[in-house]
């Protein structure tokens, strides 16, 4: 029996690519091997990788004058290798969020003048920071933001204005939830295990521009250019994640695409949001006009109960409801693959559980 699992990442991914993948999973068409056992060579796999990109494409309408990139290393190698390619004039800003937009800066401190232009830390991280374009250096190679912060549970509401200087966004815990205007990002990268994919796969979509500027001493795996260049595939490509990847692709474009996975996904994360809101027991924690569509968080008040309710939750069928460790109380992350009813069923068991469990 499957569980509504309501992990943060790597989390549920759709019945239907499941049961696809597995009706592949020891021979592939009639290539007479697994997706596994193929060189990233083959016919069949080239197929599956080009046929990946094409439909990544589709969804996301990205122009063509952007690279599609299918890498290693997650989207915290990005945080490296985002200044090791673009900080051409060694200078780039920063907005911090929460803990990846923090760690992702702090990468960007060795190799060049980082700068945290704002932040959100006076008050937990549960607001996002409003930037105006001049707050932005006109030199800066890039401004770096997190785009839905996945510990915390906000997401910008606005895309900031950066004028000529590109904005590079990690949208790991938010890609494919509803659409974005590429043609507004220098480059957006993002881990495939919250939204995509099983864990492995990081996808960088990066304009044609920005990229051939690397540093020297940039590892030529992280050079966007020769990856771009070799079609993601200068070393081994990580196979099987690409492969289930494009499963996914398929199963959103079935669905209706990016307009329909956000009617989706505002109508869950409001079955949440409005029960929040209609009782005092739980508190969200995030201001309103911040709240993610993926991730949401509330708390008790009392450490005690946060743990009953998420031990609770566990038994109930409910699982990984337990908050990120650095920040306690609980989240709820609801991606594409999480169902309606899964989110119906949380409220409800939210519901019963304050009633059963009344604060001294
Ligand atoms: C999970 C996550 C990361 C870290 O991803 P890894 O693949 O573990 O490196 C970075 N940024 C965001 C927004 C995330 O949700």
């Amino acid at each position: 029996m499957r569980v509504y699992n309501f992990s943060a990442g790597p989390s549920m991914l759709p019945l239907p690519v499941l049961e696809k993948a597995a009706s592949e999973l020891t021979e592939y068409g009639d290539s007479g091997m697994s997706v596994m056992e193929m060189s990233h060579r083959s016919k069949p796999y080239e197929k599956i990788i080009t046929g990946a990109e094409a439909s990544l494409r589709r969804i996301m309408n990205i122009p063509d004058n952007y690279k599609v990139l299918f890498l290693q290393g997650g989207a915290s190698l990005q945080f490296a290798s985002v200044p090791l390619n673009l900080m051409v004039n060694k200078k780039a800003d920063y907005i911090l969020s929460g803990q990846f937009s923090t760690k992702a800066y702090k990468e960007g401190l060795k190799y060049g003048d980082a700068a945290a232009i704002a932040s959100s830390k006076d008050k937990n991280f549960t607001y996002i920071p409003k930037i105006k374009r001049e707050d932005v250096r006109a030199d800066a190679d890039y401004l770096h933001i997190c785009f839905n912060n996945t510990i915390y549970g906000t997401k910008y509401n606005y895309i900031p204005d950066t004028g000529d200087v590109p904005l590079v966004a990690d949208m790991s815990s938010c890609i494919l939830s509803e659409p974005v205007d590429v043609s507004k990002f220098g480059l957006i990268y993002a881990g495939a295990q919250k939204n995509v994919a099983p864990a492995g796969v990081t996808i960088v979509i990066v304009r044609e521009d920005l990229i051939g500027h690397a540093r020297e001493d940039t590892p030529s795996v992280m050079d966007y250019k020769l990856q771009a260049d070799n079609g993601s595939m200068y070393n081994t490509p990580p196979c099987y994640p690409i492969y289930i990847a494009g499963l996914v692709f398929d199963w959103i474009e079935s669905m209706g695409g990016l307009e329909a996975m956000k009617e989706r996904n505002i109508k869950k994360a409001a079955v949440l949001y409005d029960y929040l809101d209609s009782q005092s027991y739980y508190i969200a924690p995030v201001e309103k006009e911040f709240r993610s569509m993926m991730n949401v968080t509330f708390v008790t008040g009392d450490a005690d109960l946060d743990a009953k309710f998420a031990a609770e939750a566990s038994e109930a069928g409910f699982k990984n409801v337990k908050g990120h460790r650095s920040v306690g109380g609980m989240r709820a992350s609801i991606y594409n693959a999480m169902p309606y009813e899964g989110v119906c069923a949380l409220a409800e068991f939210m519901d019963k559980f304050a009633k059963n469990n009344p604060k001294g």
